[in-house]
């Protein structure tokens, strides 16, 4: 059953009472996702279940797109993103410790928030929007992407250069 509301809340109750050493591998692959705070598009990966003598280990591996603002410009923008992770999934018998991840008996487990959190370790503190972005002007706000202002005359110099070398 595709469920269409939480594409990430895979089914791995089929794995429970494989022999240990038996992995499959599930692609997960979601044009736009909303997780929580953060927008996804784009997410391509894949997730490597593998039956151990405690549960499943959970191995995932891929590349998004992550809304994010620019330190620079502040304007939003989709940054390609990879990440991987590694977690393992008990048994309930052998739960122990409150942070433990568990099995439910249903088969069904929720990884929104191991992605939620793994695309957010592997997104740079500061992220910018293009490697050349000039930020905004600091005495009047002005994106300097997309507009000049007068504390910047030499940024309309530059656009007059790029539009003759575009022309030729
Ligand atoms: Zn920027
Ligand atoms: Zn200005």
């Amino acid at each position: 059953m595709n469920n269409y509301s939480n594409p990430l809340r895979l089914n791995v109750g089929y794995m429970y009472n494989k022999p240990i050493g038996t992995s499959r591998d599930v692609p997960v692959e979601i044009e736009t996702l909303d997780l929580e705070d953060l927008l996804v598009k784009d997410l391509q990966s894949n997730v490597r279940i593998s039956r151990t003598s405690e549960g499943l280990l959970l191995q995932a591996e891929g590349e998004a797109q992550v809304q994010t603002a620019c330190v620079l410009c502040l304007v939003d923008f989709y940054l390609p993103v990879k990440f991987d992770f590694e977690e393992l999934y008990q048994f309930p018998s052998r739960y122990r410790e409150e942070t433990d991840l568990i099995l439910p008996y249903d088969g069904y487990i929720d990884l929104r928030s191991l992605y939620r959190e793994y695309l957010i370790l592997a997104m740079p503190i500061k992220p910018i929007c293009q490697p050349d972005c000039r930020g905004l002007c600091a005495a009047c706000g002005a994106n300097l992407n997309e507009t000049t202002c007068e504390h910047h005359p030499e940024l309309e110099l530059l656009k007059g250069i790029t539009k003759g070398a575009e022309s030729a």
